[in-house]
């Protein structure tokens, strides 16, 4: 039913956004300015990888000569969940940049099920891959438009239970013209929790073998916190997660953690085996327990 009130327009909105989205994604990582200059390799495969195995390979990658990473080498197993976490300027975003292609690794690899994904189309792995990105990007249009833009093909079955699984329904049961609300540029402003559920609703209906979460630096009030975390929960059932922390509580969880220093791993491990080690992590640990506890 609610495909009657797709505007007319919809069709072109769909052409946009899909030509878009390379630029969309590159937006999110503030990187327009930049001339792209990967391209496809000849021959590269179409196909979507489906287990979503990731492997970083000794990859090392400088900027403009300044090392960033050096010989960093982690796998995130089909399913499981992979924290990152270290200081401000540790290469953490670099990282998921790698993963994106938006630059190439100067040594090493990065594989998902074993392919390198130099050796992928663009597109196939940017399919391969849905991101829950730190600042969420809305265009000028409804909020019905803003989450089909997950997966422009979905059912309005699908989009509804999304949006359900994101915790999102009885926020947009509550805009002035619920589904057909305008938001982005000219429209409703949303909070910044509020705009991370749209993405962790995009992310379930596209339900890529690869969920990618960069949270965001700054903390939200803890209401709209929980609702993320609980629908980020969702999100990664049955996916390969790959999360960029500044808070730790929010990774116990996590399969394992790579502690990154000065581009460097410095650990890595579960939650428990990195607090018994008593290294970087269990300091960072105790100094954001000390921070939490003090305010
Ligand atoms: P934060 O937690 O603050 O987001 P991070 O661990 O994600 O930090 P990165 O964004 O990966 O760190 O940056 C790693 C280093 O690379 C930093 O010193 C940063 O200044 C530098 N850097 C990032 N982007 C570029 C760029 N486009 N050109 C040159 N240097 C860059």
């Amino acid at each position: 039913m609610m495909q009657l009130f797709i505007p007319l327009n919809f069709l072109g909105f769909v052409y946009r956004e899909i030509r878009g989205a390379l630029a969309n994604i590159e937006r999110m990582f503030g990187l327009l300015d930049k001339v792209p200059s990967i391209q496809d390799t000849a021959g590269a495969s179409e196909l979507v990888p489906t287990k979503g195995e990731l492997r970083f390979n000794n990859i090392c990658f400088n900027y403009d000569e300044r090392p960033i990473l050096n010989e960093v080498s982690f796998t995130v197993p089909a399913g499981q969940k992979v924290a990152v976490v270290g200081e401000s300027g540790a290469g953490k975003s670099t990282l998921i940049k790698l993963l994106f292609r938006f630059y190439d690794v100067d040594s090493g690899s990065v594989t998902i099920d074993g392919k390198d994904i130099k050796q992928l189309t663009q597109q196939a792995l940017r399919q391969s891959i849905a991101i829950v990105p730190q600042d969420t990007v809305l265009f000028n249009d409804t909020i019905y438009n803003n989450i089909l833009y997950g997966r422009p093909s979905a059912s309005d079955e699908e989009l509804k239970e999304a949006v359900k699984l994101a915790n999102l329904s009885d926020f947009i049961e509550s805009l002035p013209n619920q589904w057909q609300t305008k938001v982005g540029e000219r429209g409703l402003k949303l909070s910044g929790g509020e705009k991370q559920r749209v993405s962790i609703a995009r992310a379930i209906l596209k339900s890529a073998p690869i969920l990618v979460f960069d949270e965001a630096t700054s903390s939200l009030d803890s209401k709209s916190e929980q609702a993320i975390l609980t629908a980020l929960k969702v999100a990664e059932k049955g996916h390969t997660s790959l999360v960029v922390a500044h808070r730790l509580s929010t990774i116990i969880d996590a399969d394992k953690i790579v502690v990154l220093s000065q581009g460097k791993i410095a650990e890595q491990g579960t939650h428990q085996q990195l607090l018994l080690q008593n290294g970087v992590y269990a300091k960072l640990w105790r100094i954001q327990n000390e921070q939490t506890i003090t305010l």
